[in-house]
């Protein structure tokens, strides 16, 4: 157990002091956290730490670092049934399960998290519109809990045994437990390729007329350039993509580049991003039929390593809403709209339409419509004003934002959106806690 300073978010918006521990092995997990809880008057466990905002730390006490505990547990190569120390790495789980034939049945925008962190957030992917969250594919899992026994003690979790903790622990931001172990079901793949499609969109109408037609594509995603306005508004690329026959089972290699340094002052601002938009959208790629390995598809911001440095040591915001169905495109453009006006510029901006395929986490993000992801260089007030702004548009259509990728979620937002909150705080480990969590259960 040690003291770190700086432990960071990756929006590096947040960071600060925790008492840390390293367990290697699943039996030292519960250990590891009772001690840090001991120090730090709470504890959390911590993943790769690619959540952007405040939900995977717990400022001034105890995090439980989980990437040590990445062991492959046991591999059936004929029904593709997995089990693996929660610290593993989606990076170190593909290059297993790819050459034998099998990929993950969800996978997040990036290989870098753990599946602890996974489970905790249920992700979700660019195939939500039919095979929904990451915690419909989970089995089961072994929770660690400090009130079962005299020194805690670790159960199994599935839909029939320990149902609600399942259910609260899928989504659940980490609070129900030390999750120690997870079984999930892969997806069959008949190469380590996909046919891809991309397609440049003119507008938001483009936009969803395109998605509606492509919902028997596995995969599909957009990238939007914020800056554009008026007809242009919602321009952008549409890709959508499905396993392609042929060509073998080739796992990625190894990582590329990093980005050495914080840029001074920041790379990212309306300027830049407005050259970048230009050549994103007029490069050759941006309309494109053919094959692609699965890692530039899937996980193209994995090829500079701590790209979240662009944004110069002040950091950056995410934010990223889900809004309903019969409100998305009127609120879409509204969001990109308000964007627009205020001059300032995401960098990456996704949008994406979200299936109606439920998800057995009871706090769990997606809901059928349409999710927007944006992101704004941290200018201070500036930046929470617009935020500001379009939480107030999600609010009004009855939708809500995503606790990974926030820092500065107002809580009656997130109790309005999570109306099952209280649900989750009910069976919350009592030496659990978050920065995230404290926000959002502090009484005013
Ligand atoms: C480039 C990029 C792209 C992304 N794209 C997507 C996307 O497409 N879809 C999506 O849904 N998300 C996306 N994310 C968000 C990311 O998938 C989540 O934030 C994920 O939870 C991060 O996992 P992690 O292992 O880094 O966990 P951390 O960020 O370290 O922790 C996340 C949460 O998991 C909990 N946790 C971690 N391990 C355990 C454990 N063993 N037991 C109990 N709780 C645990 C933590 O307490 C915390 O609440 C993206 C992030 C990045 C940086």
């Amino acid at each position: 157990m040690r003291e770190d300073l700086g432990v960071l978010a990756w929006g590096r918006a947040h960071r600060g002091r925790h008492v840390v521990a390293d367990p290697a092995v699943r039996a030292d997990a519960g250990p590891a956290a009772r001690e840090t809880a001991k120090a730090g008057g709470s504890t959390l466990a911590h993943g790769l730490g690619r959540s952007y905002g405040d939900s995977g730390l717990n400022l001034g006490g105890g995090l439980v670092r989980m990437a040590g505990l990445d062991r492959l547990i046991a591999f059936d190569r004929e029904t593709g049934l997995l089990r693996a120390d929660a610290g593993i790495s989606l990076d170190a789980l593909l290059k297993v399960t790819v050459p034998a034939g099998w990929f993950l049945p969800v996978t997040p925008g990036t290989k870098f998290v753990t599946l602890g962190g996974a489970l905790a957030n249920d992700v979700h992917g660019k195939n939500h519109h039919l095979a929904g969250s990451f915690g419909r594919h989970v089995t089961r899992f072994g929770l660690w809990r400090s009130d079962r026994g005299e020194a805690g003690a670790e159960i199994e979790c599935s839909p029939g045994e320990n149902a609600n903790l399942f259910a609260l622990t899928i989504g659940g931001l980490g609070l129900t437990g030390i999750v120690t172990w997870i079984e999930f079901r892969l997806e069959r793949i008949p190469s380590s390729h996909l046919y891809v499609e991309n397609i440049p969109v003119d507008g938001l109408d483009a936009f969803f007329d395109l998605a509606e037609r492509s919902l028997d594509w596995p995969f599909t995603v957009a990238w939007v350039d914020t800056l554009a306005r008026g007809d242009r508004l919602g321009r952008g690329i549409f890709s959508r993509a499905s396993w392609a026959e042929g060509g073998g089972f080739t796992a990625h290699s190894g990582g590329g580049p990093r980005m050495p340094i914080d840029a001074p002052g920041g790379l990212l601002n309306s300027v830049t991003v407005g050259a970048f938009n230009r050549l994103y959208r007029a490069r050759p790629g941006a309309r494109f039929q053919g094959r692609q390995h699965y890692d530039p598809f899937f996980y193209p911001l994995d090829r500079l390593r701590d790209w979240n440095r662009m944004y110069g040591p002040r950091g950056f915001y995410q934010w990223q809403c889900a809004v309903p169905v019969d409100s998305m495109r009127e609120a879409t453009r509204t969001l990109l709209d308000t964007v627009a006006a205020s001059g300032d510029a995401s960098f990456l901006a996704v949008l994406k339409t979200f299936g109606d395929v439920p998800s057995p986490g009871i706090l769990s993000f997606p809901m059928p419509g349409a999710t927007l992801a944006l992101d704004f260089a941290n200018r201070g007030q500036e930046t929470l004003s617009l935020l500001a702004r379009l939480d107030r548009v999600v609010a009004e259509v009855g939708g809500r934002l995503y606790p990974a990728k926030d820092g500065r979620l107002p809580q009656a937002m997130f109790r309005a959106g999570f109306p099952r909150w209280s649900d989750l705080e009910a069976v919350r480990d009592p030496i659990l806690m978050s920065s995230f969590w404290r926000r959002m259960t502090e009484e005013a």
